[in-house]
């Protein structure tokens, strides 16, 4: 059977694999070698069960959007990660990377951040765990996320600068890197979407395949059928779109649509559609679509939502892409914006703006009033509330 999930060697397809510095290759192949027997094992297993239900809050509600779907003539379920601990999918992905963590014999976290959600949803796991630490982020971010640097100190996390370069998340990311190649034995590095070498795409899609899980059982009680017609999510690395999809990429019948930000515009040299603007390259050592020059620079992304700008997307993400079995759409700033106050005012939820991206394709895509649709809410809107103040004048 053709299937859309990783190959042993680590890629999706043309997709994936692990490009990095040969000082690297202990670390990752600890991880390669180790990661799905830990996530096999009962003990592992358990942990992450009971920390996902006492501590996240899951399973997470899904629930069907009556307005929504009666102003669309469809019928739109939401997936309510926005209510998981934290306010985002994120923490399943951290959860599961601090146990294994654990489990690895490992005292020290490093990741990087950029919006600084990831270095939240890292600062909490490790303040859970009673493990030390460390975010890099750009300077220029950190001046731009203060209210997220200041979650992170107050959790205990450090949170290290990044000097050089643009200043922003790539340079983060070097800084990471850099210290895990220093720090080989006692450190894990927890990379917050299904981006980087193999096997860190298919751990964190692992992780957050519980969304698609629990989707499948919560369908068959409200409607019974396990399937939906289709399921929406935001990309930006592509970990929450990659838990939504998780458990219908094989099945043809389930529609996957991916939804990414064209920010002011596809052709206007500012936005964030990766699979629309890629070219194949390598970042985060993986080979996958990302936006680049005709020499092979990578391209400042933009996005009015901090968490999808990102100029690669996951290799997963890649091969649905050119594979064709995803759709993707490109939504802009005003699309997305506009969507956020229209749920908010329908169904009294204020999505965080990534997802309200996801909320746009009711715009630019009909479905049928019989159709079921699924929509990954992501994260919820209050960290957004000043650029949804800004835009709207509230
Ligand atoms: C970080 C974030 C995203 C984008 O990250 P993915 O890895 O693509 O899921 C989307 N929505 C919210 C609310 C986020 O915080």
């Amino acid at each position: 059977m053709k299937t859309y999930h990783v190959d042993e060697k680590g890629y999706y397809g043309e997709f994936g694999g692990a490009f990095i510095p040969e000082m690297l290759y202990p670390n990752t192949e600890e991880l390669r070698q180790q990661y799905l027997h830990i996530m096999g094992e009962t003990s592992f297993q358990e942990e992450f069960d009971q920390l996902l239900k006492d501590y996240v809050g899951r399973p997470t509600p899904l629930y069907f959007a009556g307005r929504l779907s009666e102003k669309y003539q469809t019928k739109i379920y939401l997936k309510r990660e926005d209510l998981c601990h934290t306010g985002a999918h994120k923490v399943n992905n951290t959860i599961g990377q601090i146990l294994m963590a654990k489990k690895l014999g490992k005292n020290r976290i490093i990741a990087e951040t950029g919006a600084g959600q990831h270095g939240v949803a890292t600062a909490t796991v490790c303040a859970l765990m009673g493990i030390k630490c460390v975010v890099y982020m750009g300077e220029i971010d950190i001046a731009r996320q203060a209210p997220n640097v200041a979650r992170m100190k107050m959790l205990g996390a450090e949170v290290r600068p990044a000097l050089s370069g643009s200043r922003t998340l790539k340079d983060a990311t070097n800084e990471a890197i850099r210290d895990w190649i220093n720090n080989p034995v006692d450190t894990h590095y927890i990379i917050g979407s299904v981006v980087g070498p193999h096997p860190y795409p298919d751990m964190v899609a692992r992780f957050q395949s519980v969304i698609s899980a629990e989707i499948k059982t919560q369908l068959l009680e409200k409607e019974g059928r396990e399937n939906p017609d289709y399921v929406v999510a935001c990309v930006g690395g592509g970990s929450n779109a990659a838990g939504a999809y998780y458990h219908f990429l094989d099945n043809a019948d389930v529609g996957i649509i991916a939804v990414e930000a064209a920010g002011k515009g596809i052709d206007s040299g500012e936005s964030a559609a990766t699979s629309a603007l890629g070219k194949i390259g390598i970042i985060h050592g993986s080979k996958t679509l990302l936006m680049q020059t005709s020499d092979g620079q990578i391209t400042e992304p933009y996005s009015i939502s901090a968490g999808l700008d990102y100029p690669g997307v996951g290799p997963l993400h890649a091969h649905l892409y050119r594979s064709g079995r995803g759709e993707f759409i490109s939504i802009t700033d005003d699309e997305a914006m506009n969507a956020g106050l229209q749920v908010s005012q329908l169904e009294g939820i204020i999505p965080a703006i990534e997802t309200s991206h996801a909320f746009a394709i009711f715009e630019h895509r009909k479905f049928r009033p019989e159709e079921l649709v699924v929509i990954n809410l992501s994260g919820r809107g209050d960290k957004d509330l000043d650029t949804y103040i800004d835009y709207f004048e509230l």
